[in-house]
C-alpha cells in the first residue's frame, strides 16, 4: 500500500491529528495555507471525488459535517472555506480524497 495519506491515516506516517472517527481522520496540513488548515480523510481509500458513487453520499456527508464541527471547535466566528480539489486542473497532488478546511485569515476569491 502506497498511498501517502493511508499511511497518515493509518499512523504509519506521523502526522498531527484534530479529530478521528470510525469514517474519517483529520489532521494539520504540512504546509499550511491560513492559520487553521486542516485536511479531512475518509478513512477509506478514494482517490478523488472524482471517483464517488451513490454508495458513497452518507461518507462524503459525513466529511462535510466534521469539517463544520472541526471549525467548530477551533472557534471560526468569520467564517472559513471547505476546499475538495479534484484532478490534475483542480490542483488535486494527493489521490486519496480529501477536504481542506482553512480559517483564520480572509481568503480571496477568485480562486487561481
Ligand atoms: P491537494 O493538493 O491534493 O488538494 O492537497 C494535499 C495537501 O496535503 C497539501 O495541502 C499538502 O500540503 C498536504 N500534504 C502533503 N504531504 C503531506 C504530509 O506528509 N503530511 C501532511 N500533514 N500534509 C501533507
Ligand atoms: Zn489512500
Amino acid at each position: 500500500m502506497s498511498c501517502l495519506f493511508c499511511k497518515i491515516v493509518d499512523g504509519s506516517i506521523p502526522s498531527t491529528a484534530v479529530y478521528q472517527d470510525d469514517q474519517c481522520y483529520a489532521f494539520a496540513d504540512i504546509h499550511p495555507q491560513a492559520p487553521v488548515h486542516v485536511l479531512i480523510a475518509p478513512r477509506e481509500h478514494i482517490v478523488s471525488l472524482a471517483d464517488t458513487n451513490p454508495d458513497d453520499c452518507a461518507l462524503l456527508g459525513h466529511l462535510l459535517w466534521a469539517a463544520a464541527e472541526i471549525a467548530r471547535a477551533k472557534g471560526l466566528p468569520k467564517g472559513y472555506r471547505v476546499v475538495v480539489n479534484t484532478g490534475p486542473d483542480g490542483g488535486q497532488t494527493v489521490d486519496h480524497l480529501h477536504v481542506h478546511l482553512l480559517g483564520g485569515r480572509p481568503l480571496t476569491w477568485p480562486p487561481g
